[in-house]
Order: structure tokens, then sequence, then C-alpha cells
């Protein structure tokens, strides 16, 4: 049997934990793999793209455990009323190859990429960073509110989409959610919500190279928190706020990100930093109050990687009804798969009868 945490159970281990302490855990759960990244087998992920969406596999193994993740991204997808982002992933045990967890990813997606964004904040937004602007008010939304007000201490946050009713949506949800101190202001355009900011979070969907932020926007000082942009052809930023020459950019992985992140935009040889230097403390987060540090990120494996182990660790801690599920046969003899066939009814003829002439 393989453990299996679908949506029901995700909401009731949330529930049960509570939003901003799963990504807290989560995130030091992250942090921990990152800072032993040479452990890790890393690749790109594999994606596959058509004209209104993508399709990717991401798959990390640390030798002990490897989990892949199943993820999609279709922008247009919430006018036919269905998610932009959805995602499935499997953690396996790397000595027998069998699974060990088939996990619903969609939710846990938003709270890892959130949980990131908060861990390489807290290294490169200024020290009492306290008001952020969220540009981009959909499904992610929430989880980077949570995030920051929780690992940052953001208390303002400026919110901006296109989309009103996105944004009415976001402003009920965090009113529900009654964060300490939190004042929430609802502005007219991007250049209003940035405008005096700390941090900038954009978290947009669009499959085009947007221009979610320009340079004239961007103030001395300021943390990016670039995650909406995270596929060839898909990004948000001006490729001149990258070019300043007080900016500093970290990624996730590097040859992952020259394909999909903001530095796509930039030649290949444009100076970033990965994000577990700057965990490890090799490489400064920021090196002054008025760099602008921008995290590029675009989501990878090694977050799914982490996520998928410390689901499968509070699910066991809180049992609440067996959750498994037979994706596996259980058998006496590993040579007779075919007994399967045989275990109830007589097998039914496999072959229909020759009829005889
Ligand atoms: P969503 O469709 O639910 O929300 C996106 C929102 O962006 C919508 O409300 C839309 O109206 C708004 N928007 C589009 N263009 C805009 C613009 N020019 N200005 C302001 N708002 C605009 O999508 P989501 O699930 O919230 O995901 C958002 C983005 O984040 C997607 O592009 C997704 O691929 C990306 N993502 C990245 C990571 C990562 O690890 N970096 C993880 C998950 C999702």
């Amino acid at each position: 049997m393989v453990d299996f945490i679908g949506i029901e159970r995700i909401q009731e281990l949330l529930a049960r934990r509570g939003a901003a302490r799963f990504i807290e855990e989560l995130a030091r759960e992250i942090e921990t793999d990152y800072l032993r990244w040479g452990e890790f087998e890393k690749s790109a992920r594999h994606a596959s793209h058509s004209p209104v969406g993508v399709i990717e596999l991401m798959p990390a193994s640390d030798g002990r455990l490897y989990a892949f993740k199943y993820v999609n991204g279709h922008p247009k997808n919430t006018a036919v009323g269905l998610l932009t982002v959805t995602a499935f992933g499997v953690l396996a045990d790397v000595e027998t190859g069998y699974p060990l967890l088939l996990s619903e990813l969609t939710l846990t997606t938003a709270l890892r990429t959130a949980a990131t964004s908060a861990l390489a904040a807290r290294r490169m937004a200024r020290p009492g960073s306290r008001a952020m602007a969220l540009i981009g008010n959909g499904a992610q939304s929430e989880f980077q509110a949570i995030a920051f007000h929780h690992l940052l201490g953001i208390r303002e946050l400026r919110l901006y989409d296109t989309d009103p009713a996105a944004t009415e949506k976001l402003m009920r949800n965090l009113a529900r959610l009654r964060l300490p101190g939190l004042t929430v202001l609802r502005c007219g355009s991007t250049a209003a919500a940035v405008a005096g900011v700390d941090i900038v979070t954009t978290v947009t969907a669009d499959k085009r190279n947007a221009t979610i932020l320009t340079e004239g926007m961007i103030a001395p000082g300021m943390h990016l928190n670039a995650v909406g942009g995270d596929c060839p052809g898909k990004t948000e930023l001006d490729a001149g706020i990258l070019r300043r020459a007080d900016a500093r950019v970290v990624v996730e992985f590097e040859p992952q990100s020259r394909i999909e992140g903001e530095i796509q935009q930039l030649p290949a040889d444009f100076p970033v930093t990965e994000l577990t230097e700057v965990l490890a403390g090799r490489a400064p987060g920021r090196a002054s109050s008025r760099e602008v540090t921008i995290f590029d990120s675009v989501g990878f494996a090694l977050e799914d990687f982490s996520a998928l182990r410390y689901l499968m660790r509070i699910h066991q801690e809180e049992r609440g009804g067996e959750r498994q599920i037979d994706l596996v046969p259980d058998l006496e003899d590993p040579k007779d798969l075919f007994g399967l066939l045989l275990a109830g009814e007589p097998l039914a003829s496999a072959a229909p009868e020759r009829v005889r002439a």
C-alpha cells in the first residue's frame, strides 16, 4: 500500500496545523535541503509546451529518496472555470524503487512557492521591511501574503490585479484570516501599488513577455520577488530592471532559470547567484540598503522533494483513518504477478474462444 494525500486530506492537515505554521515548517525543510545542494541529482525540468500552456515533469533525488512532480501552467484556464496551475507528485524509495507517497501538489505548490519566496526574502530584503505590493491576486496570492506576514513581518499589503474580482476575493479571504496587525489596501494600478513599498511580489499569469514592472517603478533598496514568469516567453520584469548597475539577481537552479526565468531575456553570461549560495552564507543576499535585490523564482524540483517528504511525515504523524492506495501489487511470490488475475474468480476466458467452423 502507498500513502495517499488527496484534497480532503491536505485540507485536514492544513486545518490542524494552520497555513502559517505549515509554511514555516516547510520553509525549514526546504532550507535544509538547499544546504545539502551537492547531495542532489538535479536537472532542469522537462517541459512540454503548447500554444496555451505547459505541462512539466520535475524530478529530484538525494540517493535515498526520489521525487517527481507533474505540474501544468495554463493562464487561460481561469476563463473557463479551471485553475491555472494543478499538480500532483510521488515520493519513492531509491533502494527498492517503490513509491511511498502519492500526493496532491496543487495546494502544496502554492505553499512551497510562498515558503521559498519568504526564505529568499529573509536574506535579500532590507531588514525591517514592512510594506509589500502584491501584483496578481489569483490562486497563489493568499499563500504569499501569509508567508510574508508570518516570516518577514510584512504589515501593509498593497494589492493590484487587472481583474478587480481577483483583488476582491483576496481581500475577502485575508479579512477572514485576520492576520494580526495587517493593513490591506487596494490600489488602482501596479505603479500605485509599488510606490513606497519595501518588497514587490509579482505573481501574475500570462503566457507572454509581459512587463508588469518597469524601471521607473523601482526605488533603490526594493526587493523584488518575481514568481509569475516561469516559462520560455513568459516573464514579468522589464529587462532594464535586471540590468541596473545596483541590481543583484538570485535564482534557484541556474541551468533551469536561464531557460525559464526573467534572466532568459539576458545573455547567457549575465551574472546570477544561486539561492543555495545565499542560504549557506557563501554569497550575500544583499550588500547594501540601496541595492535592488531580485529573486527570479521559477520553482525547482528540490522544493517539491522537500514538500513531499514533509507531507509524508505529517501524514504519518497525524493519522486519522487509513489513507492509503493500492497503487502497487502486494504479492507473496513476486514472480507470480499473473497470480493476481487468478486470485478471485477463475479467469474468465482471457482470449475469446476460437469459433470452430
Ligand atoms: P491565477 O491565474 O490564479 O492568477 C494570476 C492573476 O494574475 C490573475 O488574477 C490575473 O488577472 C492576474 N494578472 C494577469 N496579468 C496581470 C497584469 N498585467 N497585472 C496584474 N495582474 C495580472 O494564477 P496563479 O496560480 O496565481 O499563478 C500565478 C503565476 O505564478 C502563474 O504564472 C504561475 O505559472 C506562476 N507560478 C510560479 C511558481 C514558482 O515557483 N515560481 C509556482 C506556482 C505558480
